[in-house]
């Protein structure tokens, strides 16, 4: 619910790029909300992509990827104990199998040294294979990038406007933005689902629908075209092999299929690129797999497809007129300002557009006065399992929830499901609480604390187990109670 009819900056879009924003704005004296359409956030193209931080050698120099990139991922080194963020800096190989490839990864070294990026370095082939024995045998050598790392895209932005909320802004989820409103060219507010909200700032950061926002207000200098990509999770159990974000060559046209370690111990494959109509498409197709498969497997013959446990697609937002990122006044629109056609390396470069758009809005006379009182740091929370044994029976005898485990495959406890509920941006549906604690994305996927997290959703929220959903708006999981008949007939 909006309970408020007046702000003085209204960000739209809860991804990571609306939530880094935020969060930016929150060190400053001004009223500051967030709007997100769907129950929770990071729920759109921040839920599924690669999760890497890129060290930034691929972009164009002097292109804004290739700036904000090697900025944000400098950032990430002072964001990770601030807020909490986990990470691993893993380090990156563009691998090449022949001596074309070998000519461009000359190429891409010169560019990330322009680019910035810290210690680049060709390596030969037996370093490579000492690093990545799994890797292929034809590997030639590969650019080693150790500013590179994996880290957990929503996790980030969850930390993002959990500070910016600890430091009074406001984030709104199931509030959809469905008029922009102005007045002689000027920007007076946003009307949502929920009312009208005054605003003198708004900030379009709608991802995939940025500009369908933008359009709303009468701009319509840009379209984004959704771009899907398809990816394969393996089991924990086949974790030991690869320990680095590995790259094929990159084509004129694409990064290619890579394959990769999680940070909390998975690996996985993808994501291939398919250009699509409908913004909201995420289903995966057979044909799309199978092109994962085939190329993942050139650069780690020994795949364990059996090991697959899920797959899943995310959505770029690809926009017209060069591909690099928008971030500027609106031309047209006073008020309005775009962080738009974010798509990768958008995570990477999250709190460095952050910053430059805080910067765009001091320029064009926003009035920013720095709080004394900011508190840039989020407090650690507590993960079971990483606890030492004495450390858990400690904390099961002050909360005995913390004994009762709901996701088996990843030892998920029934305190911490709660805790994810109640927290500062809570967790509202059931993929809320996934993303928040990791219940339900283990091995079983969900089949067995499914329906745990059903029902203590619907207690800590108080409302009926027919209102909770899975993520989407509409995503209900139960309709209604069998009656004794059906029950009956069920028999
Ligand atoms: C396949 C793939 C792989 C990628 N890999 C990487 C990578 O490894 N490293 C990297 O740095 N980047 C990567 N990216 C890019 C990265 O994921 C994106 O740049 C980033 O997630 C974009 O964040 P965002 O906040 O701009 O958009 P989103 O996360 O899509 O957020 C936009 C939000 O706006 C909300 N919204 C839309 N319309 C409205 C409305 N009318 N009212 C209110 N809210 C609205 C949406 O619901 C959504 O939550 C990848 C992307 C993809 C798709």
């Amino acid at each position: 619910m909006l309970n408020i009819d007046k702000t003085d900056v209204v960000v739209i879009g809860g991804g990571i790029t609306g939530t880094a924003i935020v969060r930016e704005l929150s060190k400053y004296e001004l009223d500051v909300v967030l709007l997100e359409k769907n129950p929770d956030i990071a729920s759109g193209s921040t839920k599924a992509n690669s999760g890497i931080l890129h060290a930034g050698f691929d972009a164009k120099p002097g292109s804004l990827k290739a700036t904000l990139n090697v900025r944000g991922n400098k950032l990430y080194h002072d964001l990770e104990d601030e807020l909490g963020l986990d990470i691993k800096w893993t380090g990156s190989l563009v691998v090449a199998v022949n001596s074309d490839e070998q000519e461009t990864l000359k190429e891409l070294l010169e560019r990330g040294r322009t680019n910035g990026v810290p210690g680049l370095a060709i390596l030969s082939r037996e370093e490579v294979l000492a690093r990545e024995p799994n890797i292929t045998p034809n590997v030639t050598g590969a650019l080693w990038a150790p500013s590179a790392g994996i880290f957990l895209p929503f996790g980030a932005a969850l930390a993002f406007a959990e500070n910016a909320v600890k430091n009074g802004a406001k984030v709104v989820t199931d509030c959809p933005v469905e008029e922009m409103v102005t007045e002689n060219g000027k920007i007076t507010g946003v009307r949502t689902k929920h009312g009208f909200l005054s605003a003198k700032y708004v900030i379009n950061a709608a991802g995939v629908h940025a500009d369908e926002i933008s359009r709303l207000a009468g701009d319509d200098s840009f379209a984004i075209k959704p771009r899907k990509g398809e990816y394969i999770l393996f089991d924990k159990k086949v974790s030991n092999l690869v320990q680095n974000v590995l790259f094929p060559t990159p084509s004129k046209v694409s990064k290619g299929i890579l394959v990769s370690p999680t940070v909390h111990g998975n690996i996985f494959i993808g994501p291939n690129a398919q250009d699509v109509d409908d913004k909201e498409d995420v289903a995966t197709s057979l044909g799309g797999l199978q092109e994962i498969v085939s190329k993942a497997q050139q650069l780690l013959p020994k795949l364990p497809l059996n090991a697959a446990i899920t797959q899943f697609s995310g959505l770029r937002a690809a926009a017209d007129g060069g591909g690099d990122f928008i971030i500027r006044p609106s031309a047209i629109v006073q008020g309005l300002f775009h962080a738009a056609g974010i798509q990768s390396p958008g995570l990477t470069s999250a709190p460095a557009i952050a910053e430059m758009l805080v910067n765009i809005l001091k320029d064009q006379g926003m009035e920013l006065k720095r709080k004394v009182n900011f508190d840039p740091v989020n407090p650690r929370k507590i993960v079971f399992r990483e606890l030492s044994h004495a450390a858990q029976q400690q904390l099961i005898a002050q909360n005995p929830l913390y004994g009762r485990v709901i996701c088996r495959c990843e030892t998920i406890t029934e305190a911490e499901i709660i805790e994810a509920i109640h927290g500062l941006c809570g967790a509202r549906t059931v993929d809320a609480v996934k993303r928040r604690t990791r219940a339900g994305m283990g091995r079983c996927q969900g089949g067995f604390c499914g329906p745990r997290v059903t029902a203590i959703l619907a207690r800590e929220l108080n409302i009926p187990v027919t209102a909770v959903r899975k993520d989407s708006p509409a995503s209900y999981l139960f309709f209604d109670k069998l009656t004794a008949d059906c029950r009956e007939a069920l028999q």
